[in-house]
């Protein structure tokens, strides 16, 4: 019998990515040992107007503060990994690394991985304009892994944020909104882009591979398939 370490999913920023990280770590566990397995999960899931509201004041301390205290009462419940089931968020990752003992899975490290595989020397980068424009996510893949990070321009920043929160974060999917982050991406690509990160949770909702040439990084599914590999690792 397998034994299959009990992660610990920060979820709730938004839930509807939180559902995608759901589906994905029980199949990728079920992919790998068959049969009627499924992953062991501890998740807790944050009321997000709060933790969106802080966000866009500016009172990130405060966000950390809600994180840190989610994040220990999964270790204390067994989680043996956490992971925080945001890009956004990850702005805290190491405020919430500093006070738990198991590990913090990096959806950055997860992410540059990936493009270091694929021999990706220049990526885009979409996701809210916290990620977009500030430097804990891209120097992060910058300095890291050697991969320069292209963002899209101030007003299409604006965009993609926009849909992020006013849509995506509610489940809403409109072929208008697919349409502008497509437009968005050709612009990345036309500047030489090789792949594109969608380095927001919830756009793997709205976007899908089918919908453009360029290889897309959904880091849902990347972050994902790390917490599997830790799950099922040594
Ligand atoms: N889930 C999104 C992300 O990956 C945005 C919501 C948030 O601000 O946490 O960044």
């Amino acid at each position: 019998m397998n034994t299959i370490k009990k992660l610990g999913l920060l979820g709730g920023m938004s839930w509807e990515s939180t559902v995608s990280y759901y589906q994905a770590i029980n199949r990728g566990v079920n992919a790998r040992l068959g049969g009627l397995h499924s992953a062991p999960l501890l998740i807790s899931s944050v009321d997000f107007a709060h933790i969106e509201q802080l966000q866009h004041k500016g009172e990130w301390n405060k966000t950390a503060d809600i994180l840190i205290r989610e994040a220990k009462h999964l270790e204390h419940a067994g989680a043996k990994a956490i992971l925080i089931c945001t890009n956004t968020m990850h702005k805290v990752a190491s405020n919430i690394e500093q006070n738990i003992t198991v590990p913090l899975i990096h959806i950055a490290d997860a992410t540059g991985h990936a493009l270091q595989q694929n021999k990706v020397r220049k990526v885009g980068l979409l996701g809210t304009r916290f990620t977009m424009e500030q430097a804990f996510y891209s120097s992060r893949i910058e300095e890291g892994f050697g991969i320069e990070v292209v963002i899209p321009n101030a007003q299409q920043r604006e965009t993609i944020h926009k849909i992020i929160y006013e849509q995506l974060c509610k489940g809403v999917i409109c072929v208008d909104s697919r349409n502008a982050y497509i437009e968005i991406i050709n612009t990345l690509v036309a500047e030489g882009a090789q792949g594109i990160i969608l380095g927001c949770t919830e756009i793997g909702l709205l976007i899908q591979q089918n919908h453009t040439n360029v290889t897309l990084y959904d880091t849902t599914a990347i972050h994902a398939s790390a917490a599997v590999d830790f799950a099922l690792g040594p």
